[in-house]
């Protein structure tokens, strides 16, 4: 068994810090929606996650530091990940997780912790980000515009004309920062405190504040950010960009960005959670003779076998082409739902050849036992062209 400081590559005094560092870079480089179908890969993932577990807990690490592997072995012990939802759901604080979506709103975030709110912190953004279905399947690094309110130049952010904040104190409030309303009632005297709103709860204010801004440190601009999105995503899915809102007041934190996952409706397919469906007319001779097809997949176009005498309505599978789930190795498939064409005009031979079919036996419709008539979906190997 490999050593937990070796796996995750950190020294034995490695601060809790690093070692969440050290872990996310691995969980990031072995995640199973960037390596699919990779054993080696989804081994070394838990490998990863299980040093993680043993060396993020303090008293777990102590027990591993003095006695090794068998200090934490048994109860309490190595966390023996069955498989890779475990690791998600036991590290939810990196992984993020939780109602509305927000799957990867820790993991693809950045990675700092929210700061607390304070008075200059600067507001959040949503945003819409459009993706089409192959996209989604293969997951894609968008780069957007973003509107908002960025760091004033002219003041590097300070909010004071020549750089220097130069601060007196807030008369408003006095310096306190809070103002007190006092009013008289039935009950007796009530004292209404509230956040100077002058100063915003600072006690001070610039006597040189900077034209340019205002003296906020921040004016209207826009900034193109860069969003990660992983293979699988939903529409309803959110990736939350810590920072990535407007710019805080007078270098207070910046706001966070929420970027809203929209799936923009595809020309050839409609999707049904992991599956996509696929509309494939065929003639009615192919239909009887039987042919091959072209189809459009989410990469690329495949060829597929129709069978003789299929009938209309007759779904086709073509697994592991439709969308990846996010955070596991499943994949939807590709129906393909195959419909007889029927002509609706025929030219007199045609007409003729038909009356003549339309006597024969073979053309009498028989539906066969039940099985074969509710057996509407059926296996198919795809070539891809
Ligand atoms: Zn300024
Ligand atoms: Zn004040």
């Amino acid at each position: 068994m490999r050593d937990y400081y070796d796996i995750l590559g950190v020294a034995r005094e490695a601060s809790p810090d690093e070692i969440k560092k050290a872990y996310r870079k691995l969980a990031l480089k072995y995640h199973p929606d960037r390596n699919p179908d990779n054993a080696e890969a989804e081994t070394k993932f838990k490998e990863a996650a299980e040093a993680y577990d043993v060396l993020s807990n303090p008293d777990k690490r102590a027990r591993y530091d003095r006695f090794g592997h068998a200090g934490v072995r048994g109860n309490g012990g190595g966390a023996g990940f069955h498989d890779v939802n475990d690791i998600f759901s036991a590290f939810s604080d990196i992984f993020g997780g939780g109602a509305g979506g927000s799957i990867f709103d820790e993991f693809f975030g950045g990675g700092r912790g929210r700061s607390p709110r304070q008075a200059r912190t600067g507001g959040d953004l949503r945003i819409q980000l459009p993706l089409t279905l192959e996209e989604i399947a293969e997951g894609v690094e968008k780069k957007i515009k973003v509107r908002k309110d960025v760091v004033c130049e002219a003041c590097s952010g300070t909010g004071a004309e020549n750089g220097t904040p130069d601060l007196e104190r807030c008369e408003t409030c006095g310096g306190a920062g809070e103002v007190r309303q006092v009013s008289r009632s039935v009950f007796g005297q009530i004292v209404n405190v509230r956040v100077c709103p002058t100063c915003r709860g600072e006690g001070q204010r610039l006597k040189n504040p900077d034209p340019v801004c205002g003296g906020t440190g921040r004016v209207k601009g826009e900034e193109t950010i860069t969003i990660p999105v992983p293979p699988g995503a939903m529409e309803g899915n959110y990736i939350s960009i810590r920072g990535g809102g407007n710019a805080g007041i007078r270098k207070g934190p910046a706001g966070d960005l929420r970027v809203e996952i929209e799936e923009v409706p595809h020309e050839d397919f409609t999707r049904e959670g992991l599956d996509i469906f696929y509309d494939c007319f065929i003639s009615f001779p192919d239909a009887a003779l039987g042919t091959e097809v072209e189809v459009p997949t989410l990469k690329g176009r495949a060829r597929l076998q129709i069978d003789a005498g299929i009938q209309s309505s007759k779904i086709l599978r073509m697994r592991g082409r439709g969308l990846p789930e996010l955070q596991t190795t499943r994949r939807g498939d590709q129906m393909v739902r195959v419909h007889v064409w029927t002509p609706q005009h025929v030219t007199p031979k045609e007409r003729e050849m038909l009356e003549t079919l339309r006597e024969s036996d073979s053309f009498k419709p028989k539906p066969q036992a039940r099985e074969e008539r509710k057996s509407f979906f059926s296996r198919v190997k795809d070539v891809f062209s």
